[in-house]
């Protein structure tokens, strides 16, 4: 799946603040114009606060309680520009919030979307090695938080500075003609006292946040590993150890929650202290220059509405670190780099014969090697067994066949070809695979059956179902096909798993087969079941059987032997008998009591 260009780099430094959130400011192009609405909505509640109430006090105010006597008219023009500066006011305000709610909702479903649609293409390592839990959390909870910091600056960082130098207009032109250049100098020399503790904060809010947003990863995994262990729970006595354990991570959360909202909510209330100092200094330096009560009182509302943009400006800056811990976050999805993607020159194959070679095949998760330069030909429409100690790697074998994870070194090819070189999807079109624990989706049998091939119709689903001995139990089932399985297939039963997962790889009827046998025991009546559906699945397919126990092996043609991430042996039963010591040991093991 393609990523848009922002996200495609593989950077991962954080550099200035505001230019890493200004990337995400291209999610908002298909808002643009509700945008453009809020930012001029925001510039006229901005004019209006900045320079509007300054001038009521100034214009207004002294006209009513001037010495002229006013007609009812007069009287009545002079008080209704006062509902008319708040009316701007209000509907400026108002309209600016709700469409920067508009386009910031509109944002956030297009985060989500983008790492949800980046978590579909990655590779499988990346999820072996993080908690599914703190992937959730990113996809929901830093989102939300970059969302908030990227609308934050976006509106703010505008709006804000025309507050202030439309109240800071308004200070000059009093300054100039009334209270003299001095008032000027004194707000300016108070600007950067302003500065001082905006930057301490800032600092510290990004390292609380980062902390904050990885506790809240982890409480949400202790609840998804919980739900996913509802039986556990109860059969070893686990509940108060798993609600002390949610309580520590959420302790945790709220400590660190408590340091980020106690440095963010600590900037206002400092940059208020520090312009009460200098407006405390103007009304002293006011009083001294001889300046009337009539002409002191616009210019403290002008000043007051001149520290109060950078007040916000000290807030938005705090949201702006607070949103960079959580874009780091998202980034680690976003710009992780896609290593199992189709090569520019892939080729398409829609029919394979199912013939493939592992040439020099090694292969690691990382520490150290799991599979050792193996050499082998599988020829096509033949069922092989990998049998072996557990740990030797079987399973990894047969998943580099369908590019879950890539070779370290050597190649696989199919046909003759390279795996590498033939399109992803349709590889994956040439091989069902029927796992150890068949997952089923939160919906219908039927559609879940139809998952391995979406376009068949629901009589094919049926017919694989049959083929798969899992009709009779779906039709006993009141709504039979149609009876919700639950999630991950809760209302089904192990031996009824296998059959769904044998119906799908019926259905999909692709050339080669990989069965991860069950290493749970089925009971014996599932088993014989299972046992006769796979006689007739292998027929005509290549096929790879990872047999964990000895069950299936009577089907399998040729047998593969690993040993220690290497094939030792290759055979039939009675060769591998006669000749391979690991295989006759293994076979002795599970078949004689
Ligand atoms: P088998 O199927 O023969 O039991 P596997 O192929 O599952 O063996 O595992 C081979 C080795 O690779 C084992 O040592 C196992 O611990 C390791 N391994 C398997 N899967 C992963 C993974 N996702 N991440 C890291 N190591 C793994």
């Amino acid at each position: 799946m393609p990523m848009p260009e922002p996200f495609s780099g593989n950077k991962r430094k954080v550099g200035n603040p505001v230019s890493n959130l200004v990337t995400y400011f291209s999610l908002l192009k298909s808002v643009k114009w509700q945008f453009a609405g809020a930012l001029a909505c925001g510039l006229i509640y901005a004019a209006t606060s900045g320079f509007g109430l300054p001038f009521i006090l100034d214009r207004i105010l002294p006209k009513l309680y001037g010495p002229n006597e006013l007609t009812p008219a007069q009287l009545f023009m002079a008080v209704a520009q006062i509902p008319l500066i708040f009316a701007f006011r209000a509907a400026g305000g108002f309209s600016n919030q709700y469409l920067v709610e508009y386009c910031g909702t509109r944002l956030l479903a297009q985060l989500r979307q983008q790492v949800f649609d980046k978590l579909q293409v990655l590779h499988l390592a990346f999820f072996a090695k993080r908690d599914s839990g703190d992937l959730l959390s990113r996809t929901m909870n830093d989102t939300d938080i970059v969302q908030k910091a990227v609308m934050k600056v976006a509106n703010d960082l505008i709006v804000q500075p025309v507050i202030l130098i439309s109240a800071l207009g308004f200070v000059t032109w009093m300054a100039f003609n009334r209270a003299g250049i001095g008032l000027i100098l004194l707000f300016l020399l108070m600007v950067p006292a302003c500065v001082f503790p905006i930057r301490i904060m800032a600092r510290k809010l990004h390292q609380r946040a980062r902390q904050m947003q990885k506790q809240m990863g982890a409480v949400t995994e202790c609840v998804r590993e919980n739900l996913g262990a509802t039986r556990e729970i109860r059969a070893f006595n686990l509940e108060a150890r798993e609600s002390s354990r949610f309580k520590h991570f959420l302790n945790e959360f709220l400590r660190y929650h408590l340091k980020v909202e106690k440095y963010l909510k600590a900037i206002s209330p400092s940059i208020e202290f520090i312009s009460s100092v200098g407006i405390a200094l103007a009304i002293f330096y006011g009083r001294l220059a001889g300046i009337t009560f009539l002409d002191i009182g616009p210019l403290i509302v002008a000043l007051y509405f001149a520290y109060d943009p950078i007040k916000k400006l000290g807030v938005v800056n705090g949201e702006i670190r607070k949103g960079l811990a959580s874009i780091e976050r998202v980034e680690e999805i976003l710009k992780e780099p896609v290593l199992i993607m189709d090569r520019p020159d892939a080729q398409a194959v829609t029919e394979a014969r199912g013939h493939i070679e592992f040439v020099d095949v090694s292969f690691s998760y990382g520490d150290g090697p799991v599979l050792k330069e193996i050499n082998c030909t599988l020829a096509e429409n033949c069922v092989y067994a990998l049998v072996g100690p557990s740990g030797a790697g079987k399973s990894t074998f047969a998943s580099l066949l369908p590019r879950f994870y890539e070779p370290t070194s050597g190649r696989v090819a199919l046909d003759g070809r390279d795996i590498r070189d033939i399109k992803i999807s349709d590889l994956r079109r040439q091989i069902a695979f029927v796992p150890q624990d068949p997952v089923l989706f939160d919906d219908t049998i039927v559609e879940n059956i139809l998952v391995s091939r979406p376009d068949a119709t629901h009589q094919e689903a049926e017919e694989a179902a049959r083929r798969a001995f899992a009709h009779p139990f779906i039709v006993a089932f009141e709504a039979g096909y149609t009876t919700v399985v639950g999630d991950r297939g809760a209302r089904l039963s192990g031996g009824q798993l296998q059959r769904i997962a044998l119906a799908r790889a019926f259905l999909k009827n692709a050339p080669i087969l990989i069965l991860d046998e069950a290493t749970s025991a089925l009971d014996s009546e599932s088993e014989e079941v299972i046992q006769r559906a796979l006689e007739y699945l292998v027929k005509d397919k290549t096929v790879l059987i990872i047999a964990h126990r000895f069950s299936t092996i009577h089907m399998a043609e040729r047998i593969l032997v690993f040993q220690n991430g290497r094939i030792v042996a290759m055979g039939s039963h009675d060769e591998l008998l006669n000749s391979c010591d690991v295989y006759t040991q293994l076979y002795r093991k599970q078949m004689l009591p």
